[in-house]
């Protein structure tokens, strides 16, 4: 793990512990040769928004399926900067780690489950919305049985392995009556909202050219990462993974789909991580207005998360543009390079109260079960060109 984000999760320790809650989080950007300095950390911290939190009662109840590496390091905590959503119950195979993160979050132990009597959940008033943070093949199967025990459901990216298992959820939750939503962080975060805006505003001239790369060394020596290597569990390699999150920013920035994809696969021979699932994947969409996305996708290389916009006047870089905490856009155009200066929030706790205020206003969310559809549908398309040598037309 990254020195930072060490540094920041210890200050959420302690912040939690000295009863201040989450504070959200920060930009702490390297001083560049031009630009000015990011924002330090206390300017950083978000003032506090004018919408009140709901009051306890009123907030709705959320049960977390899978209590692993990212659920316990960055969604259970962020719930004590959620307004509307609160922790009510846990769903894991290990009773003891749910007992202990039962009582580290104040959950009812009566509302911890197993994936056995996961279904009887139906019988848990106080639970409103499943969020499934498992291995992705275990997607579908829980957001299905989710749906039909009534609640509502937040499911991780990628929303399944298949084109069919996602059709099965959509399907599921319409037959249901309930809400399903993928958890596109990037699209409730400050700094990719920004990147939109600016992208579509014009100010950029005519946009040409996107291109996003997200990659970091897979490393099966821990265990969030050994399921990853498996194809059967992870349905996909670095493309499914982390991919998808470049997949992403090229149709949320050009806020179109493309009309054609090419693509190359390539691993390193006789790396046994890729004996199951694929290391990097380059791949080239077009979209209708004439604006192209060069995308890469690696668990090869060193740890990036970067988009960049080229229009006809001029370019956005965002890096790191996916982090959990960190973030840098700066807009170089014949005045310069300009930092943009954009206040941080905690991107989880947006997208958790976004689904809960969706449920009460009984509206469509921003990312519904057809957004995560259209990826694994694109991602697939995507193995095709590259298997085949094709530009494909969607
Ligand atoms: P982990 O391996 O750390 O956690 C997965 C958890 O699922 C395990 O801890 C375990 O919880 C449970 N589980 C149930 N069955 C299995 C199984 N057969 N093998 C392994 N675990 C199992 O993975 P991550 O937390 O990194 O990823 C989980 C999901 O979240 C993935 O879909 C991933 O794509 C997504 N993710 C999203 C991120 C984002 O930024 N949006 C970032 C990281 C991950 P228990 O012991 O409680 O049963």
């Amino acid at each position: 793990m990254f020195d930072s984000v060490k540094k920041e999760l210890s200050r959420r320790a302690l912040l939690y512990k000295a009863g201040f809650g989450f504070m959200g989080l920060s930009v702490v950007g390297a001083v560049g040769n031009i630009i000015k300095p990011a924002p330090t950390l206390a300017q950083a911290a978000p003032a506090p928004s004018n919408e009140p939190s709901l009051p306890p009662e009123k907030k709705l109840g959320w049960a977390i399926v899978g209590l692993g590496e990212f659920a316990t390091k960055q969604i259970m905590p962020s719930f004590a900067e959620c307004k509307k959503s609160k922790l009510v119950a846990l769903v894991s195979g290990d009773r003891a780690k749910a007992e202990k993160y039962a009582q580290q979050y104040s959950v009812n132990p009566k509302n911890i489950y197993n994936y056995q009597n996961y279904d009887s959940i139906r019988n848990n008033p106080e639970v409103d919305i499943i969020y499934i943070i498992l291995p992705n093949a275990l997607h579908a199967e829980y957001s299905i049985r989710g749906v039909q025990a009534g609640k509502h459901i937040m499911c991780e990216k990628p929303m399944a392995i298949t084109v069919a298992e996602c059709q099965a959820m959509i399907e599921a939750a319409k037959k249901a009556n309930r809400k399903l939503m993928i958890a596109y962080r990037a699209q409730y975060e400050p700094y990719n909202l920004a990147t939109i805006q600016l992208a579509q505003s014009g100010k950029l001239g005519k946009l040409k050219l996107i291109t996003s790369d997200h990659g970091r060394n897979l490393n099966p020596k821990e265990p969030q990462d050994r399921w990853r290597a498996q194809k059967k569990l992870a349905g996909g390699g670095s493309l499914y993974d982390i991919g998808i999150y470049s997949l992403q920013a090229a149709r949320y920035i050009t806020g179109e789909e493309p009309v054609a994809i090419s693509a190359m696969i390539y691993s390193t021979p006789n790396d046994p991580r890729f004996r199951e699932v694929e290391e990097n994947v380059n791949f080239v969409l077009r979209f209708p207005s004439g604006v192209l996305a060069n995308c890469s996708s690696s668990y090869g290389y060193s740890n990036t998360k970067r988009i960049q916009v080229f229009g006809s006047d001029a370019v956005l870089e965002l890096d790191p543009a996916t982090d959990y905490y960190k973030h840098r856009l700066i807009l170089k155009s014949k005045n310069g390079n300009q930092e943009q200066k954009i206040e941080d929030k905690n991107q989880f706790a947006l997208e958790i109260d976004h689904l809960s205020e969706s449920i009460i206003q009984n509206k469509q969310p921003k990312t519904p079960g057809e957004e995560g559809l259209q990826d694994v549908k694109l991602m697939q398309l995507i193995y095709e060109a590259a298997r085949t040598g094709k530009t494909i037309k969607v």
